[in-house]
């Protein structure tokens, strides 16, 4: 499909739209900003897993989550207050952190447990699980067997 015929906004550009999905639900090129290669994008890829728990997914490879490109865009925010603040930025931070909540209370509820209710001031520093992801209360892994 050409790229240009995708853009919703139907305008007309020398270069392709914004992001782009090129594997469903976990791989997107990323349009790149000031680069002197027109074609150049980034790639984000999210984790993919196999398993009863992962419908539609025929193989697995590494890749991060949702909440570690929300933990890098609350990060990013922090630093453009410091370049220009200004009161968009507090509540952008707060809507991510915001998000960031709603995905740790869903995985809580999935693996039935208390979900997470209290908007924590700095949950994007919270401590996660580096097998699952989430942050530490929120984490249903098993955990490694004692090796003594
Ligand atoms: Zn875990």
């Amino acid at each position: 499909m050409n790229s240009s015929l995708s853009c919703k906004r139907g305008v007309a550009r020398r270069r392709r739209c914004k992001m782009q999905c090129v594997e469903l639900g976990h791989r997107y090129l990323l349009d790149q900003y000031d680069a002197p290669d027109d074609t150049q994008a980034q790639i984000l890829q999210f984790m993919m897993r196999v398993g009863k728990n992962y419908p539609f997914n025929n193989s697995a490879h590494p890749g991060t989550n949702c909440q570690e490109v929300i933990r890098a865009l609350i990060h990013r925010i922090h630093y453009l207050q410091l370049q220009i603040p200004c009161q968009e930025n507090h509540q952008i931070v707060n809507l991510l952190r915001e998000c960031l909540l709603l995905f740790e209370r869903r995985a809580a509820i999935r693996h039935g447990l208390l979900p997470p209710i209290d908007h924590r001031e700095d949950i994007e520093n919270e401590p996660t699980c580096p097998t699952c992801g989430h942050i530490n209360f929120v984490c249903n892994c098993t955990p490694p067997e004692n090796t003594q």
